[in-house]
């Protein structure tokens, strides 16, 4: 059975954006989303790193990004 929740594996992305916004874990958001440079292409969760999404989207095409 799917869990169709959430876009992310609870059990082995403990850290990722999708799992911190279902908890409620601002402190955790803020931190890694302070400066975002991807999003999450289900949930729209936006994130420093591609580290922390399952299904990362660039949300800026310019820039710094390699
Ligand atoms: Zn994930
Ligand atoms: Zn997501």
């Amino acid at each position: 059975m799917k869990d169709q929740k959430s876009c992310c594996n609870a059990t082995v992305h403990h850290q990722h954006m999708c799992i911190l916004k279902e908890k409620g874990m601002t402190e955790e958001i803020a931190k890694y989303s302070n400066n975002p440079t991807v999003e999450c292409g289900i949930c729209g969760a936006k994130a420093n790193s591609a580290d922390y999404i399952c299904t990362p989207v660039k949300v800026w095409e310019e820039g710094q990004l390699s």
